[in-house]
């Protein structure tokens, strides 16, 4: 049999992310031993139940101890504290890196409680559903997916190289990105349609109750596919917002501009402007099935995998 990719693998957060990493990291026997640690003592004795780790811990600190890879799967507003508290206690050569949506925050809360001589990597797997804690995680999240890498200036290239590996086992495919980079990305790809989600189901519940019960009645005519993402985590999400900011304030700019432009055509009835749009956006979707990253079935292929996990 061959040698795990790493003796020891230390997960710090057992929810979605860290969850669905122990899973894959056992299946594909990645480590020699698996530690979990988390913060609430429930969350850690669920996580015992589900069978998760070999071993379990509340301390973190304890948790990375002699560890090869750290993954630190916890919301990204907490990565600074978590990272003061694992600091002191990773061992030289080690490989730490992280699952958080946004990099340039959670690089700049975590790289000052790095010591030398560790190999603080940060990432971000593209990949995730609405629901959140170590039930909700399941071995084939990041396959088919990608996973970026926002390598620090001078990162050590064997490091990146294993911590790439790790990766492609797990499923994904690995591309490597400046962070500020991947923050303006992110920005308009998740952190964009999240925030409108969340407004859309917000203003519909803001109605008379009269209307609120036909917004739930007639759902499926194109409400419903908004509270799939306006069901995510509310710690994450806020988290998010709050730490990618500028990114996220810039895309909405642009947003509220494109808005103002469409409503106009509406107003002014410039059929053609809304039809020329409507054809642009169709193609865009076209694109996304054929690069593999959707498939074109009216639940997009949701019930799926949500009846795998
Ligand atoms: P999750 O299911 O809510 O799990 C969060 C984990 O972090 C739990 O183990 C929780 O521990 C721990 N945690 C929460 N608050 C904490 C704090 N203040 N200090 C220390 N630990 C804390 O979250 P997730 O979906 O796995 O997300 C984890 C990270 O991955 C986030 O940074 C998120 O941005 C990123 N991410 C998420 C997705 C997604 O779709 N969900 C996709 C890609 C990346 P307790 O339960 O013990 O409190």
């Amino acid at each position: 049999m061959s040698e795990p990719l790493f003796a020891k693998i230390a997960l710090v957060g057992i929810g979605l992310i860290g969850s669905s990493l122990a899973r894959v990291i056992r299946r594909e026997k990645l480590a020699g031993e698996l530690v979990v640690s988390t913060r609430r003592p429930e969350t850690l004795a669920r996580a015992a139940e589900l069978g998760l780790g070999d071993r379990y811990t509340a301390d973190a600190a304890e948790a990375v101890a002699d560890a090869d890879l750290v993954v630190v799967s916890v919301p990204v507003g907490a990565s600074g504290d978590v990272a003061a508290t694992i600091g002191p206690a990773l061992k030289p050569g080690a490989i730490v890196t992280d699952a958080g949506s946004t990099k340039g925050s959670v690089i700049a809360q975590m790289q000052p409680h790095m010591p030398a001589g560790v190999h603080f990597i940060p990432g971000h797997p593209i990949a995730g559903t609405e629901h959140s804690g170590p039930d909700a995680g399941f071995a084939e999240l990041f396959a088919g997916r990608w996973c970026i890498l926002t390598p620090l200036a001078g990162t050590d290239a064997a490091a990146l190289d294993r911590l790439t590996r790790f990766w492609q086992r797990c499923g994904s495919t690995v591309e490597t990105m400046d962070p500020q980079h991947h923050d303006m990305v992110l920005a308009i790809v998740s952190h964009l349609p999240h925030i409108i989600a969340y407004n859309i189901v917000g203003t519909a519940d803001d109605l008379e109750a009269v209307t609120k019960s036909e917004v739930i009645k007639y759902s499926a005519s194109g409400f419903r596919d908004f509270t799939r993402l306006a069901a995510s985590d509310p710690t994450m999400w806020r988290d998010v917002c709050l730490h990618n900011r500028e990114a996220i304030l810039e895309m909405l700019a642009r947003f509220s501009e494109d808005l103002s432009s469409l409503q106009r055509a509406i107003r002014w009835g410039d059929g053609d402007k809304l039809f020329d749009l409507f054809a642009r956006t169709r193609a865009v979707r076209r694109s996304i099935i054929e690069a593999g990253q959707e498939i074109d079935a009216p639940d997009f292929g949701r019930l799926a995998r949500a009846e795998r996990s």
